[in-house]
C-alpha cells in the first residue's frame, strides 16, 4: 500500500490522490470519495496498472502549483486492486486467439463503477475516455471541452487493451494521442490531462497566452524570438523591434498563415472555409 501516511487505503481500494487530495485515512472508502472533492476543481481520474506513474510531469512547473492550489485534482485508481484472485489478475489471453493479452470487462468495469462514484452520469459534464490508437485524434478542441466539465476519466490501457464489451456498457470514448503505438495510455493519459488543465481558469497566468497560441485560432503559431538580438550572426526579424504593434500583428499573421499553409494543408483548409475564403484563389497567391 502507499507509503505515504497522508494517502488513503484500504486493501481493495486502488486509490492515489495528489495535490488537496490528501486527507486523513480515517474514513472509508466510499465517504473518502465524496471528502476528495475540492469544491470547484476540476477533476480527474484515472484507472491504471502504474498508478505510480502519476502525477509524473503534471506534477511539474504550472500544471504541479495548480494541483498543489487545488486548482485541480488528481485520482489514480490502481486497476490491479480490482483484480481476480489471489494474483488480483487483470488480463487473460484473446478470445479467437493471437499475441498478448486482454483487460478483462469484469475487471474493468468495476474499477469504471468506483471512478463514476461522485461524478455526472452527463457524459457531456463527465467524460469517460480510454486511451487508444483506434480513438478519434485528440486536439485543442477536445481539450478546450474537456477543460469546461466538471472532469474527466481517463482508462489506461496496456497489453492488446481492453474487451471491448467494457467499453460498450460504459458508453466509453476512445481517444488516440496520434498515429502511432505506445506500450501502455498513461503517457497519453498525461498529455491529454496536460493539454486540458493549462486551459482552466488561472492555471496559466495570462490568459493571452493561451488565447494566442497553435490551434486556437486555426492556425499554427508564429516564429518567437528571444535576447540576444543577434547569436550566431542570426538577427531577430526586424519588424518585432520596430514596436510598431500593428506591423508586428501583421508579420505574426502573415508567418502564422505562411507555416499553417506550408505545413499542415488540412488545418489551413479549414481555417479558409471558416473565413469565407476561397482555397483556390489562395492557391493561386
Ligand atoms: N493492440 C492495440 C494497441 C495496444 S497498445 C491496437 O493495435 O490498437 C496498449 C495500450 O496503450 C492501449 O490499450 C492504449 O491504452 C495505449 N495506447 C497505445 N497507443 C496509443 C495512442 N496512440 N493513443 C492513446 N493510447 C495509446
Amino acid at each position: 500500500m502507499p507509503s505515504d501516511p497522508k494517502e488513503p487505503a484500504g486493501p481493495s481500494f486502488g486509490l492515489k490522490s495528489h495535490g488537496r487530495l490528501s486527507i486523513a485515512a480515517s474514513a472509508g472508502p466510499r465517504e473518502l470519495m465524496a471528502d476528495l472533492r475540492v469544491k470547484g476543481a476540476w477533476r480527474v481520474k484515472i484507472i491504471t496498472l502504474f498508478p505510480d506513474a502519476f502525477p509524473g510531469t503534471l506534477g511539474l512547473s504550472l500544471t504541479g502549483k495548480a494541483l498543489e492550489t487545488g486548482l485541480w485534482t488528481l485520482e489514480a485508481l490502481d486497476l490491479r486492486l480490482y483484480g481476480e484472485g489471489k494474483h488480483r489478475n487483470v488480463d487473460d489471453t484473446p478470445a479467437g486467439g493471437g499475441a498478448g493479452m486482454v483487460l478483462r470487462a469484469d475487471v474493468v468495469g468495476e474499477a469504471l463503477t468506483d471512478a463514476a462514484i461522485g461524478t455526472s452520469s452527463d457524459r457531456s459534464k463527465w467524460p469517460v475516455v480510454y486511451l487508444s490508437p483506434r480513438g478519434k485524434p485528440f486536439d485543442q478542441a477536445m481539450a478546450q471541452n474537456w477543460a469546461a466539465a466538471d472532469g474527466l476519466t481517463l482508462l489506461c490501457g496496456r497489453f492488446e487493451g481492453v474487451d471491448q464489451r467494457v467499453l460498450d456498457e460504459y458508453a466509453v470514448q476512445e481517444v488516440s494521442l496520434g498515429d502511432f503505438v505506445l506500450t501502455g495510455g498513461e503517457i497519453a493519459a498525461q498529455a491529454l490531462i496536460d493539454a486540458t488543465v493549462r486551459l482552466i481558469p488561472r492555471v496559466i497566468g495570462n490568459h493571452l497566452s493561451t488565447d494566442e497560441e497553435s490551434f486556437s485560432s486555426g492556425l499554427l503559431e508564429f516564429p518567437q524570438y528571444t535576447r540576444p538580438l543577434v547569436w550566431k550572426d542570426r538577427v531577430i526579424p526586424e519588424t518585432l523591434l520596430s514596436g510598431h504593434h500593428a506591423h508586428i500583428a501583421d508579420w505574426r499573421r502573415d508567418m502564422a498563415e505562411r507555416l499553417t499553409k506550408e505545413r499542415r494543408p488540412d488545418l489551413w483548409r479549414a481555417y479558409l472555409a471558416a473565413q469565407g475564403r476561397d482555397p483556390i484563389e489562395d492557391q493561386e497567391q
